[in-house]
């Protein structure tokens, strides 16, 4: 998933602007991760009850369930946000449809945004779909979400924005998963921090 934040991001994480004199490059995750490691956003889930926080959780499953199996049949993902409206009740937004690996969720702009939820479309051995990406991640902690995200190995994660790390909470087949998801050949950890993912994502392509 990406959003607006993505502008920072890059700006962050390339040097373009004032710091490309100080930067010579953004193929180092080392650096990259010293540069883009930001402070600590509160997010807007901490003004919520321990209620309204499962009912955020549940419905965001919810939602992830019904858009899984599409996403694997097309390929591309859907993407939501969930929110506080303005007579203080939680609600989910209309599912957007994006592309391969990205979608771009949209929510009133009266909405306390309150978390985000994505699927990664069908199962593929080259693109590291089950786990969140280092730009979901910052796509959260921007947005001051928690994000909730399935996987053609019918995986949900929970990330938490604030703290830049992500969790598997509910694991493969929890919801609709790939037929041609091989688990033989995942070996998935269970929490992940946007340090890690950035190392992977260098390791699987160095020139991004
Ligand atoms: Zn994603």
């Amino acid at each position: 998933m990406q959003t607006q934040y993505k502008y920072l991001y890059t700006a962050t994480l390339c040097g373009t602007l004032l710091l490309t004199t100080l930067i010579s490059g953004c193929s180092n995750p080392a650096k990259d991760n010293a540069l883009a490691k930001p402070r600590e956003i509160p997010s807007n889930m901490n003004r919520l009850s321990n209620q309204q926080k499962t009912e955020v959780e549940q419905l965001a499953i919810d939602k992830l369930n019904q858009i899984n199996a599409k996403s694997i049949l097309d390929n591309r993902e859907f993407c939501g946000y969930i929110g506080m409206k303005a007579d203080k009740t939680i609600a989910a937004s209309s599912i957007l449809g994006g592309e391969i690996e990205s979608c771009e969720p949209s929510a009133p702009d009266d909405w306390i945004l309150l978390a985000s939820f994505h699927s990664h479309g069908a199962y593929t051995e080259s693109l590291n779909s089950e786990y969140p990406s280092s730009d979901d991640i910052l796509g959260d902690y921007y947005d001051r979400t928690v994000g909730y995200i399935s996987t053609p190995g019918g995986r949900v994660w929970k990330v938490n924005g604030e703290k830049l790390t992500a969790a598997i909470i509910c694991d493969e087949g929890c919801v609709t998963a790939d037929k041609g998801y091989n688990r033989n050949t995942e070996s998935i950890r269970p929490a992940v921090t946007y340090d890690y993912l950035r190392t992977l994502e260098y390791n699987l392509n160095p020139n991004n």
